[in-house]
């Protein structure tokens, strides 16, 4: 029996994680879920796969919910604390963290310490602090098994070469690593995209998504999440990783090996898959998605991509090569300028200046960022983006 955590249960990652273990049966049972205050999903959850622990982050959520509660599922405080109890509970086999931004940082950080198994989708926090985090999967015998499909892929390729406390005896034989992205909805688009609506970005070509990742797929800068995520998870540098734009999303990435050969990963674009992969890991378990079909597929495109008009990949791969606290200054700065270009606040072209504009303001700190400094790094550019936002002097930035 595999008893599960899933942090994000009301998320795009969280339902699609509920559905395949619904599927799975008799072998998988949910011990915890946590949300937000989408309280009317996750009551239902709760009713559905009667969690032993709960907890809403939302103070007024938890108002609303706690006399709701089946029997034997025990409501916790709405508090952070409450999410890294549940991430380290000495009964859970495996975490799925599916939260969205640096607040999944310090449930993710109390799961390593408790050596446990981390299915990832949060991926800000392998972006904030990536080297560190895996040295302590090594330091407590923890294992990060990455949930987003593209790292997915990778891992994937690399099925029965990886020891995953660590996954650095496999870098080198890995020549380069394809990392594909669909390109999002502009990738064929021409002309000006200052005039982008909120509405527009959120329509994903290929893939179903939260609205934070879905709006960081149209900026390019979820790929750039990405490269910095797979460069600290397989210990990868970044000469050895190609972005390549593949509009069909059918090879969800690729591995090169010293040899020559390349191995890659394809299917239908379907989170539930490398969910699925994540939870029944090392098994292959009969799933529930559409296969591909390779005469309909029939065409598969590769192109570079354009880090003129996507300025922030080129932003996160800068961000990656001076180190330090930069990688988690971009990933915060990005939340708020996400949040502000939803609310209608900036313009679609205004989040890559946003982003520049906390970057330069940040000072350089050598080598990796640690833990704290990920953190206080965090609460700086939260500060400094709304700082921004609000005297307007990110509209003055030229990239
Ligand atoms: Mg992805």
């Amino acid at each position: 029996m595999k008893q599960i955590v899933i942090l994000g249960s009301t998320g795009s990652i969280g339902t699609s994680s509920l559905d395949v273990i619904a599927r799975l049966g008799p072998g998988y049972r949910v011990l915890g879920l946590s949300a937000n205050n989408n309280t009317d999903l996750f009551l239902k959850q709760v009713h559905q796969f009667e969690p032993r622990f709960a907890a809403v982050m939302n103070p007024d959520s938890y108002e609303k919910i706690k006399d709701q509660m089946p029997e034997g599922t025990r409501l916790l405080p709405p508090e952070i604390d409450s999410l890294c109890f549940m991430a380290s509970l000495p009964s859970a086999d495996l975490v799925i963290n599916g939260v969205v931004g640096a607040v999944g940082f310090q449930p993710l950080v109390a799961a390593i310490k408790a050596s446990k198994t981390v299915a990832l989708a949060n991926k800000e926090p392998m972006v904030m602090a990536g080297k560190t985090l895996m040295k302590e999967c090594e330091r407590w015998k923890a294992a990060i098994l990455p949930v987003d499909s593209e790292p997915s892929a990778i891992f994937q390729c690399l099925a029965g070469m990886a020891n995953e406390h660590t996954y650095n005896n496999i870098s080198r034989d890995i020549s380069k690593v394809f990392l594909t992205a669909s390109g999002g909805p502009f990738a064929k688009r021409r002309g000006a995209l200052s005039t982008v609506t909120p509405q527009e970005a959120l329509k994903h070509p290929r893939w179903k998504m939260g609205k934070k990742i879905t709006i960081d797929s149209a900026t390019l800068m979820n790929k750039g999440f990405e490269a910095i995520e797979i460069m600290n998870l397989f210990n990868l540098p970044e000469e050895k990783v190609q972005i390549v734009i593949h509009p069909q999303s059918i090879i969800h990435s690729a591995v090169e090996f010293n040899d020559g050969a390349i191995l890659a990963q394809m299917g239908e674009p379907d989170m539930r898959v490398p969910i699925q992969y994540a939870i029944t890991y090392p098994k292959r378990l009969p799933g529930s998605v559409k296969k591909l079909n390779l005469f309909e597929a029939a065409k598969l495109e590769f192109m570079e991509p354009d880090l003129n008009r996507f300025p922030c990949l080129e932003l996160a791969l800068a961000a990656a090569r001076q180190g330090g606290i930069f990688p988690a200054v971009l990933s915060t700065a990005d939340e708020i300028a996400v949040a502000a270009f939803l609310n209608e606040k900036i313009k679609f072209t205004e989040i890559a200046k946003l982003v520049y504009a906390v970057l330069k303001a940040a000072p350089q700190t050598p080598g990796h960022a640690t833990l704290n400094q990920a953190l206080e790094a965090d609460r700086w550019a939260r500060e400094k983006a709304e700082e921004i936002l609000q005297n307007k002097s990110f509209r003055k930035v030229i990239i």
